[in-house]
């Protein structure tokens, strides 16, 4: 199934696409459902309406289909082995000293950067000209808990959404930490759908693409991940307890502005499409 938030001159809730992606609105024929996707996550998903017996909204506008993360989203660096030495032969990796790290390298985008599929990337708020993008696959947590085992992980997870890492690269370097580079407002596309984890028996078998002004810029296996989507949960649920509706983007493949000879940053007006068969496509457009 694929949940979605949207809003209408109804107010803002709870709706799922349906097969040709129409959002339907699954609370106006459950009355038991909540309202809002955080509360559905807390729920678990349990029984769920026939999505076909929901009225159709015709003027649904989506939002992200989790808008305010109950945390930072968290954010996986050099997951991927050819986007660890594209970064590393970049120069723009400030002072790291592994090509690829021995644990996960894990920091976070504030959730005043979420912004849904369709809104615009404000380019502007980096005054460095450094824009790049980073397609990734981003896990939901459905059950928290604190010390989840590798074992367990998939049990915590209740769905797959896609992020675009929107990152101002000269920031990122020069302020050694990430969250400058990567936290500014609107530099976390999220969306548009997320994909019901029961729908997803592997998510290593799920595959993510990114083009740039309908360039392909980045294609890549799931499978292709360094440190996969258990080994991210153990880790960062060691000491962290993860909640219901926290979101971790778990890195992204080669391909990025930074990994071409010069950079190919992003400008005013290109389109960044990013696509998980599956969840369905993200796009945003540079203001
Ligand atoms: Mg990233």
């Amino acid at each position: 199934m694929r949940l979605v938030t949207f809003t209408d001159g109804m107010g803002t809730r709870l709706g799922a696409l349906d097969a040709a992606g129409q959002v339907r609105d699954i609370t106006a024929i459950d009355s038991a459902l909540p309202r809002d996707m955080l509360g559905l996550i807390a729920r678990g998903l349990g029984r769920m309406p026939a999505i076909n017996d929901a009225p159709v909204v015709s003027e649904a506008r989506l939002l992200a289909p989790i808008p305010r993360t109950p945390k930072n989203v968290f954010c996986v660096g050099k997951n991927y082995h050819e986007h660890a030495k594209e970064f590393a032969g970049s120069g723009f990796d400030g002072g790291a000293k592994d090509v690829v790290p021995p644990y996960p390298v894990v920091f976070s985008k504030p959730h005043t950067s979420i912004i849904a599929t369709g809104e615009p990337i404000l380019g502007h708020l980096d005054p460095t000209g450094g824009l790049d993008y980073e397609g990734e696959l981003a896990v939901v947590i459905g059950q928290g808990g604190r010390g989840i085992s590798k074992g367990d992980a998939l049990k915590h997870v209740f769905g797959y959404t896609i992020i675009n890492d929107v990152t101002a690269r000269h920031l990122q370097k020069r302020h050694s930490q990430w969250v400058l580079g990567k936290g500014l407002d609107s530099f976390c596309p999220m969306g548009p759908a997320i994909l019901t984890a029961d729908d997803v028996p592997d998510p290593t078998a799920l595959t993510l693409t990114t083009w740039v002004n309908g360039e392909r810029r980045q294609h890549a296996p799931v499978s292709d991940l360094i440190f996969d989507i258990p080994t991210l949960i153990e880790a960062i649920s060691a000491a962290i307890t993860l909640e219901p509706g926290d979101v971790i983007a778990t890195g992204t493949p080669a391909g990025v502005g930074i990994g071409f000879a010069p950079p190919r940053f992003l400008a005013s007006g290109d389109v960044v499409r990013i696509e998980v068969p599956g969840i369905g496509v993200l796009e945003n457009r540079v203001a």
